[in-house]
């Protein structure tokens, strides 16, 4: 099977007419710039959650994985997933039936990350690119671990747990702006890097 095999779903115009992003939320929504910023995390995962409840989901999946789109969310799939649903229908020669198969597993797998749920919940945006916390809890307890506001913030932002401390730098009242966030390793490398300068 070749790689630009064509998946011949229902691939005629009027599943576009009833597409839920035709009517929910602009259509930028599904093209994240980015997949490491809170911002493009949630925007992603927002996104993904509206193609879950489209009637035209599996239609719309089986068609970017034929037009072999290198960006944006469709079909509630993202790059890296259509790629690896390409590769393996490429490799094993799936049957039209099994592509709709590996979507569905995908979609099942797809968990929403409980992180970026909490930031989008709690937080509101305001005005010089703060971002709130209007969350009343002091801590967070998702599987298993004991998060601070900041803590969620920050692993939601950067990806990766934070070493030491989170602070905020910019002086505005609880705010959990990933950009305004600093973990005890950054401000070490920034202090490090200052002296040596
Ligand atoms: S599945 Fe998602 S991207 Fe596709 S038509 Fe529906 S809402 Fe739009
Ligand atoms: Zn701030």
């Amino acid at each position: 099977m070749s790689e630009t095999r064509a998946i011949s779903t229902d691939h005629t115009p009027d599943w576009r007419a009833r597409a839920d992003c035709r009517r929910i939320a602009a259509p930028d929504w599904w093209f994240p710039k980015g997949t490491i910023g809170a911002k493009d995390r949630a925007q992603a995962a927002d996104a993904k959650a509206i193609c879950r409840e489209c009637p035209v989901a599996m239609q719309c999946a089986t068609w970017a994985l034929d037009q072999r789109h290198t960006d944006g969310i469709f079909g509630g799939l993202d790059v890296g997933q259509r790629r690896s649903i390409n590769r393996r229908a490429s490799k094993e020669q799936y049957t039209d039936a099994q592509v709709a198969d590996a979507i569905r597993a995908t979609w099942a797998t797809d968990t929403r990350d409980p992180l970026v749920d909490i930031y989008l919940n709690l937080t509101i945006q305001r005005d010089h690119g703060h971002v709130v916390w209007r969350g009343r809890k002091t801590s967070y307890t998702v599987a298993g671990r004991d998060f601070t506001p900041a803590q969620i913030a920050f692993e939601v932002g950067y990806g990766r747990e934070p070493q030491g401390h989170v602070k905020a730098h910019c002086g505005e009242p609880y705010c959990v702006a990933v950009e305004h966030l600093t973990d005890g390793a950054m401000r070490w490398r920034r202090d490090h890097l200052a002296a040596a300068a």
